[in-house]
């Protein structure tokens, strides 16, 4: 099936109502027909809805439909695009274990894997995200996960996956991949051998900017990296918090039913039904979306390539872009989302131009309809230090937009506007 019909269609059988949206399941929890019953499914012998804490249909809809977009087996919602980044990471490393992430991150994982991953005793290690010789020397009998984005927010680089999953499969490391930016409908990472992806759905899977959500999608066949592997025996051996389930064994996709009953249990960061119910509209135009943001952000970038106030342009669809070869392996037809960013002389030159656009809106935000400007040295990215702003290539005068639906036309007018004023 096309992954568009997907996107209209999975995880969704019409009631006897024959509702055609699918609709709201608005509850906290659901009545079992008796005792057995509610006993049944705690013990994992039937499966069913028990407290929409664990599960929830709207959300499960949501769930298989976007698993389904991704080509993975199963998908566990969260609450937020970083509470899913938390459960890919917590469902496989405890205190004293390491993992070994890309530099080229989105401001808030570098912060959690920096900062609190370290107060659970979790060591994050970086490399570049094109130095691939470099992160196979960070790995030792400890590093639980490799963590990278496929198109990197906001440098705009893309990784080269298959050279980075191929380490991560020789060590029997698990590889998780930020997938946000490209969305299912460009960049499939699991056919490039990815074990896990996440999401942020609050981005161009709502496309409208409507709610904070996100996504955990874990790849077909991932047992078998899991069974027996010595770097993840809470997998193969009985778990004492779930009457000794071993989740290899358990003929469910076991990285998504861990942290269903473990990590949805007892952190609780899951998704309301609403929200659930806001993203599966948003799916069923994701790839006509995805098609128009890449053609606008294509003209803009080849706008302001030709610009003379402008240092540089980070577009992956631009021949002139390091990039382009992987985004052409990697990317549908090479589109390359809504990103992209451009260089000035300065923070005070970037600020200006900030302050002239008026189509642009001033927002911490991507993957919405509207264009967003935002420079992320003086906002996402605030909270690093020169150090850490120049590792993860993210200059004082750098603005980042986010390329909505608007005429190319529109956008490149307002633009140059603002780059004159
Ligand atoms: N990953 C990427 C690539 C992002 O851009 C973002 C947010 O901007 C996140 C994760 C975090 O997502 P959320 O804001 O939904 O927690």
């Amino acid at each position: 099936m096309d992954i568009q019909t997907k996107a209209l269609h999975v995880g969704y059988e019409k009631g006897s109502e024959g509702a055609m949206a699918v609709p709201i399941y608005q509850t906290t929890a659901y009545e079992f027909k008796d005792a057995q019953h509610a006993s049944n499914l705690f013990s994992l012998k039937e499966l069913g809805y028990i407290y929409t804490r664990l599960n929830n249909p709207t959300t499960d809809i949501f769930e298989k439909r976007f698993a389904s977009l991704e080509g993975g087996a199963a998908a566990i919602a969260t609450s937020s695009g970083m509470s899913a980044i938390f459960f890919a990471i917590a469902n496989a490393a405890e205190a004293g274990d390491n993992i070994v992430c890309a530099k080229q991150l989105y401001g808030g994982s570098l912060t959690l894997n920096t900062h609190t991953l370290k107060r659970f005793g979790i060591e994050a290690r970086y490399f570049d995200v094109h130095d691939t010789a470099a992160l196979e020397k960070l790995i030792d009998e400890k590093t639980k996960i490799i963590f990278f984005e496929s198109l990197t927010n906001p440098s705009i680089d893309v990784a080269d996956i298959e050279a980075i999953t191929a380490i991560a499969n020789k060590h029997g490391i698990l590889s998780v991949v930020d997938n946000t930016v490209a969305t299912p409908i460009l960049c499939r990472p699991f056919e490039h051998g990815a074990d896990i992806t996440v999401h942020s759905a609050s981005k161009y899977t709502t496309g409208q900017g409507l709610a904070i959500g996100g996504i955990m999608v874990e790849r077909e066949e991932l047992v078998e990296k899991l069974r027996s592997n010595p770097r993840y025996e809470h997998f193969n051996k009985p778990d004492a918090s779930y009457h000794g389930l071993v989740y290899v064994d358990a003929n469910l996709p076991p990285y998504s039913l861990r942290a269903r009953l473990s990590l949805c249990r007892d952190l609780g960061a899951v998704l309301s039904p609403f929200n659930s119910w806001l993203f599966i509209q948003g799916m069923e135009t994701l790839s006509l979306r995805m098609r128009e943001h890449s053609k606008n952000a294509l003209a803009l970038a080849e706008f302001l390539e030709s610009h003379p106030k402008v240092k540089k342009v980070n577009y992956p669809g631009l021949k002139s872009n390091s990039n382009y070869a992987n985004a052409q392996k990697y990317f549908q037809d090479g589109a390359c989302s809504g990103l992209l960013s451009f260089e000035v002389a300065s923070f005070e030159e970037a600020a200006k131009i900030l302050n002239a656009t008026k189509l642009y809106s001033i927002v911490v935000n991507i993957g919405d309809s509207k264009s967003i400007i935002t420079h992320p040295a003086s906002t996402t990215h605030q909270q690093l230090n020169e150090q850490e702003l120049a590792a993860c290539g993210v200059p004082s005068g750098l603005i980042r937009i986010s390329c909505g639906l608007e005429s190319a036309a529109d956008l490149i007018a307002d633009m140059k506007q603002a780059l004159e004023a």
